[in-house]
C-alpha cells in the first residue's frame, strides 16, 4: 500500500509538472504571425528582384531604371530582413534556455541518496562506495 500511494504521488507530481512547464513552453500566437508576414515579405521582394533582372535583360528597362528600382527592393529587403533579426533576438531573450543545475559526480550516492558538497570516495552517511 506504500509503495501504490509513492507511486500515485509521482504520477500527481509528474502531471503538475509536464501541465506547469507545458503551459510556459507554449509559443504566444501573437509573435509568430509578424515573423511570418516578415518572411513573405521577404520573399516578395526577392521575387521582384528576380523579376526586374529579367526585365532588364530583355531590354523592358533602361539601365537608370534598373538601378534605381534595384537600390529601392535592396533598401527594403535590408529593412525586411533587420525587422527579422530583431524578432528573432526578442524572441531568444524572452525565452532563455534553462540551465540545470547537475551535481558535481561523486557528490550524490547512489545507495542513499545523500549529498556532500565536494566529492567523495564512500558516503559519509550509509558508508557505499561513490563513483
Ligand atoms: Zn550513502
Amino acid at each position: 500500500m506504500v509503495l501504490a500511494s509513492a507511486v500515485v504521488l509521482v504520477v500527481a507530481l509528474t502531471v503538475v509538472f509536464t501541465l506547469f512547464v507545458r503551459k510556459q513552453d507554449l509559443p504566444q500566437p501573437e509573435p509568430v504571425s509578424p515573423a511570418q508576414h516578415l518572411e513573405e515579405r521577404k520573399a516578395a521582394i526577392y521575387e521582384n528582384l528576380r523579376d526586374l533582372q529579367f526585365e532588364y535583360r530583355v531590354g523592358k528597362l533602361s539601365d537608370a531604371d534598373y538601378q534605381s528600382t534595384k537600390v529601392g527592393l535592396q533598401k527594403e529587403l535590408a529593412a525586411v530582413i533587420a525587422e527579422i533579426e530583431k524578432t528573432k533576438v526578442g524572441q531568444a531573450s524572452a525565452c532563455p534556455a534553462p540551465v540545470p543545475s547537475k551535481p558535481k559526480p561523486g557528490t550524490v550516492c547512489e545507495s542513499c541518496g545523500a549529498k556532500f558538497s565536494e566529492p567523495m570516495k564512500f558516503c559519509g552517511k550509509c558508508g557505499k562506495a561513490m563513483s
